[in-house]
C-alpha cells in the first residue's frame, strides 16, 4: 500500500528554497522579456524577484517559487548562519 503524505501543512518547519536577498537565480519558465535570470531582493512570505533582463519585480509565493526554480546561480554567504563575529 503507498500512503505518501507529506507534510504541506507542516508550517514552520516546512523547509525552504535555500535563497536569500542578493542570490541570482534561473527560472524554468523564461520571462516574456527573453530573460530566465532573476535577482531575489526579499525573501519574506513570498519570495521577490527582479528580472534582470528588464528589471521588473514580481512576487512568487514560496511554492510556485520551488516548482519554477530551475538552479541558484549565485548564492550569497549566509550572514545570519555560524555568526561567530568577534
Ligand atoms: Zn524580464
Amino acid at each position: 500500500m503507498l500512503q505518501q503524505k507529506s507534510n504541506l501543512m507542516a508550517g514552520s518547519s516546512r523547509p525552504l528554497p535555500d535563497v536569500q536577498p542578493g542570490d541570482r537565480v534561473q527560472m524554468r519558465k523564461a520571462h516574456p522579456c527573453g530573460g530566465d535570470m532573476w535577482d531575489v531582493y526579499r525573501v519574506g512570505a513570498d519570495i521577490g524577484l527582479r528580472c534582470t533582463t528588464c528589471d521588473r519585480q514580481v512576487m512568487l509565493a514560496r511554492g510556485a517559487f520551488n516548482k519554477q526554480l530551475k538552479r541558484i546561480v549565485l548564492h550569497q554567504p549566509s550572514l545570519e548562519q555560524g555568526g561567530e563575529s568577534s
